[in-house]
């Protein structure tokens, strides 16, 4: 074994944290040894509030108990997205966790209900989906631990403080060994013949040295795009909005189980509750829509009392050509920014940090260079990982069915030939084929699709193996559980209550 590996990563937000956290737990000392830079005049993005359910899956590596993760970022639970307005005004639909039914036979369970449509009769997707049902209904229950309850398939994810967040996993990496500096990088050293980063330099003048860096600096990119030249893949034509504005504001009696996202004249409105305060935030193309109204649009609208003045957020769509150059991967913002519309950032840092794991070189060789194919791997994949949520995320933009110049531009913006594909198939046959690494699977593809006005014209002939008697039957019999097991379940707001008491807002940090 060689000498430790010495890591440095520059950023203390969300993204350096989790790394950290992250590296942390994977490499003992005499792997590696992990320092992180941050600025607190800079700062961090300060917005970051939904998830998906992956994030358990992190927390879990990191062995966290949730329930203090809960406590610790104010959390509430999550059971998917509710769109408004998207099909037009007052049309809404849910994009739920979970999936839909079960597999009676050969076909996906949709098919029958598409064959019951086609009868006028089935009712509505979300009667068959477990968090939809909870959803409507306000509740949330953890999965339960007996196997013979619909209520033991309960997938969820959650609203938290993603800044919260850091600061718990600050603590989490520093008592595993992480070193954390604070100071503002001036300026980044590179050897002169291979172009690899030999250290930072700190505004008070201290140089600090590293093998391997990663870059969590944000939208600002100072490694890998500052120093590095990775490239920017701009998709600002694909997904136009390019602003948000965010105020957080007092909560609602009830707290809502899931995020809602309503379509505003040229964006979207975000609210997030917590357990202290509800998030909110408008999402815009200042193309179609000027900062004033933007901030006025989301203020007028708020559900509670405003908690602070709103702040404004600039941001670029798109992701660096190379996540990977030379000794420096890049991971969260630095890596590139797809909008939240479906809560997807924080599971691309989870990705960086996973792949970064899996992908840990050792000591640069004497010619400096790590191996190339770990980057290439690392490139290639994080390349699909943002392709993959672009695609879905336009979907929800190119189906949709409102008006004024945005939501036209969206309409009529072209796609990738992938999502025509996939689009073109569900509305002819009403399949979707999802390969196994895509982070949406049929679920998602089949809610968003439908809630936003793609019906199909055909089902999966394999449906009619059942008799429409049996179909009847059996969907019924799924939404009468669905329906009898939601009830049981505490409200939401009742069950934080009981697990975290009420959170007193004048001492919490807003
Ligand atoms: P930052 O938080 O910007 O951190 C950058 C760090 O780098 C800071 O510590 C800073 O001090 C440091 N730094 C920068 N330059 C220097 C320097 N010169 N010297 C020293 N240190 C330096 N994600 C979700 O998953 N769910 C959401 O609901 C969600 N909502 C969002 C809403 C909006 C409007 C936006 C813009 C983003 C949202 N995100 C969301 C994304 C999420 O906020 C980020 O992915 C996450 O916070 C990670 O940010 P980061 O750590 O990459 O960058």
């Amino acid at each position: 074994m060689g000498a430790p590996l010495n890591i440095v990563i520059v950023g203390g937000g969300t993204a350096g944290w989790m790394t950290a956290a992250g590296l942390s737990l994977a490499c003992p000392p005499q792997l590696a040894t992990i320092t992180l830079i941050e600025s607190d005049d800079i700062g961090t993005i300060g917005v970051g509030e939904a998830s998906i359910p992956s994030i358990a899956h992190f927390n879990s590596l990191l062995r966290i108990d949730e329930r203090e993760f809960m406590a610790k970022t104010r959390a509430t639970f999550k059971l998917g997205i509710e769109f408004v307005g998207w099909g037009g005004e007052g049309q809404s639909y849910m994009h739920p966790f979970g999936s839909f039914g079960t597999n009676f036979d050969l076909a996906a369970f949709h098919h029958y209900w598409l064959r019951l449509k086609q009868m006028g009769e089935g009712g509505d997707i979300l009667d068959y989906n477990l968090s939809a049902v909870l959803s409507r209904q306000g509740r949330f229950a953890p999965p339960s631990p007996d196997k013979n309850s619909p209520l033991s398939s309960v997938v969820y994810a959650y609203h938290f403080d993603a800044g919260l967040y850091a600061r718990y996993l600050r603590s989490y990496a520093e008592a595993r060994g992480a070193r954390r500096l604070e100071g503002m990088i001036t300026q980044v050293g590179q050897n002169s013949e291979t172009g690899y980063i030999e250290g930072v330099t700190l505004k008070d003048g201290r140089v600090i040295a590293g093998d391997f860096f990663i870059d969590c600096s944000g939208f600002r990119g100072l490694l890998i795009e500052g120093a590095l030249k990775a490239g920017f893949e701009d998709w600002s034509h694909l997904l136009p909005c390019d602003r948000a504005v965010a105020v957080p504001s007092e909560n609602p009696a009830q707290l809502t189980p899931y995020t809602r996202a309503t379509a505003r004249k040229a964006g979207w409105q975000w609210r997030i509750p917590l357990q202290h305060r509800t998030g909110n935030g408008l999402v815009y193309s200042s193309s179609h829509m000027s900062d004033d109204e933007a901030a006025q649009t989301l203020l007028s609208s708020l559900e509670g009392k405003a908690l602070a003045d709103p702040r404004p957020i600039r941001f670029l769509t798109g992701r660096r050509k190379s996540a990977w150059v030379k000794n420096c991967a890049a991971v969260g913002l630095s890596a590139g920014f797809l909008e939240p519309l479906e809560s997807t950032s924080i599971h691309l840092i989870q990705k960086g940090v996973s792949k970064l794991i899996q992908c840990l070189p050792r000591q640069a060789t004497a010619g400096g260079a790590f191996a190339p194919h770990l980057m290439d791997h690392f490139n290639r994949e994080t390349r699909h990982e943002y392709e993959d949520v672009r695609d879905f995320l336009m979907l929800h933009y190119k189906a949709n069915a409102r008006d004024g110049a945005f939501w036209r531009y969206c309409r009529e913006q072209d796609i990738s030939d992938r999502l025509k594909a996939r689009m073109d198939l569900f509305r002819e046959s009403g399949r979707i084929f999802t390969g196994e690494t895509e982070l949406f699977r049929d679920p998602s593809w089949l809610s968003v699709m439908l809630g936003q006005g793609i019906f199909p014209q055909d089902y999966d002939p394999l449906a009619d193996r059942m008799t429409i008697d049996d179909i009847r039957q059996n969907l019924a019999h799924i939404s009468r559980t669905y329906l009898r097991s939601a009830a049981q379940a505490p409200r939401h707001e009742d069950f934080l209550q009981q697990h975290f008491g009420k959170p007193n807002i004048a001492t919490e940090i807003v």
